[in-house]
């Protein structure tokens, strides 16, 4: 277990980061079979976590719940966006290594699987795009599959370590992974707890355990769930195309919007080793303005800037 740690030092150094682009060479995913398994086991806990959003019905609504379920949505949302995705994925940033482990807890806190899972089937999506080894193309496989019928797949199960040795040398990573669990279960006991007490100290505030539990965890994580599978499935439908990419990604401002910059995607396409996913002033991008500010404190560094080649390039499309 230890030949396999990253040295020492790297505890307190900022942590390398590969080239913009990180190819690993794996041999190729085997396309979807026909008819492919569906892993109930999979499915139903995130099936029974978003029919749970019913019980509002019964626990009513409150002010308090209302907001802690937008702050956990937005706050979860950037650790998916900022960090699984443009730091895990892309490693379009640098940190050391106390705030990496930070940002993947804050990213497991989501319930979308552990930072090294959710990684490798992102740089594999980037290497198939589209195509029928893509694992959520809709246009491969079809709206449904791609927006959620793909995660309960058991071929999509298991960690493909091989895709990220960059991170999987890191213990702590690896075990959030195994663990993936831990994270979301803290959360919700802590919301239930906040519930209470609020319930006791400070009735007037209308709230209880299971409102607290159904608005800040239920509802909150359904929202982000369908927010970040929408990049899957209708960033690769609708909106306009910019940029002659290889794959069917558009823009949407709309999903940028919901995705703290997200939405951008064919942007994100064109340039995937850039922190940037809007790439003009009006191109909003949270995400991004996020790092910036978690950079003035020092907490993330030299965030990779656009390339010439995304300011003006020839080949846009359109704009
Ligand atoms: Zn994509
Ligand atoms: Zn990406």
């Amino acid at each position: 277990m230890q030949s396999d740690e990253p040295d020492t030092h790297t505890t307190t150094a900022t942590l390398e980061a590969p080239e913009i682009e990180v190819v690993h060479e794996v041999p190729r995913p085997p396309a979807r079979g026909v008819g492919e398994r569906i892993a109930w086991g999979r499915i139903v806990p995130m099936l029974v976590l978003q029919a749970t959003c019913g019980l509002v019905f019964f626990t009513g609504w409150s002010p308090v719940a209302v907001i802690v379920c937008v702050a956990l949505y937005l706050v979860r949302m950037f650790g998916i966006t900022a960090f699984y995705h443009r730091y895990f994925s892309h490693r379009t940033f640098r940190v050391g290594r106390v705030m990496q482990f930070v940002g993947a807890l804050l990213g497991s806190s989501a319930t979308q699987r552990g930072p090294l899972w959710w990684a490798a089937h992102h740089r594999k999506h980037h290497r198939f795009s589209d195509t029928d080894m893509d694992a959520h193309s809709p246009h491969a496989h079809g709206f449904l599959w791609s927006h959620i019928g793909w995660i309960a797949s058991p071929r999509h199960h298991k960690t493909d370590l091989a895709q990220v040795p960059d991170l999987a040398c890191y213990p702590e990573l690896r075990w959030l992974d195994r663990n993936d669990l831990v994270v979301p279960l803290l959360l919700l006991g802590a919301l239930l707890g906040l519930g209470a007490a609020l319930e006791a100290w400070a009735p007037s505030l209308g709230t209880d355990a299971l409102q607290m539990g159904v608005w800040g965890y239920s509802i909150s994580t359904t929202l982000l769930f369908h927010g970040t599978a929408s990049i899957n499935s209708l960033a690769h439908l609708m909106g306009k195309r910019v940029w002659p990419t290889k794959d069917k990604s558009k823009n949407s401002f709309l999903l940028a919007l919901i995705t703290l910059g997200e939405g951008w995607h064919n942007n994100h396409h064109w340039c995937p080793g850039t922190v940037r996913q809007g790439f003009r002033w009006w191109e909003i991008d949270c995400a991004y303005y996020g790092l910036r500010v978690l950079a003035l404190f020092g907490l993330v560094h030299e965030l990779r800037p656009l390339p010439a080649r995304a300011r003006n390039d020839a080949r846009r499309i359109r704009g």
